[in-house]
């Protein structure tokens, strides 16, 4: 009978390495991985990490660049989105977001934003 193999993937621990206790489930380039360790897989989530923070790191440069160039403009915007996002709620959603305590934005409030605009 075939020996059960263990993931090849050392693992860093306070003052010493070891190697991670996972019964390997594939075998790549000549090593094998559990799940966790799958190189394969782990490209593929850290890929999608990189891809995600470049994407909110390009967001976060371009509300920085729209801030300081028109910061009115900016904030007027921001409360048209945010009245736009209120105003689509349905009675549902807006009770499964802030319980029955959810009072819909004021015609004061939406005549103040409208203002800003
Ligand atoms: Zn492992």
């Amino acid at each position: 009978m075939e020996k059960i193999k263990k993931c090849e993937e050392m693992m860093f621990g306070n003052w010493r390495s070891y190697q991670c206790q996972n019964k390997a489930k594939m075998e790549h380039k000549g090593k094998h991985f559990c799940g966790t360790h799958d190189p394969v897989k782990r490209k593929e989530r850290q890929d999608a990490r990189d891809k995600k923070y470049d994407e909110e790191s390009a967001k976060s440069r371009k509300d920085y660049l729209l801030r300081s160039a028109a910061p009115d403009l900016y904030e007027a915007c921001n409360s048209a989105i945010w009245l736009y996002d209120e105003l689509a709620l349905s009675p549902l959603a807006a009770a499964a977001k802030c319980g029955d305590t959810y009072i819909p934005p004021s015609d004061e409030k939406c005549l103040e934003i409208r203002e800003e605009l």
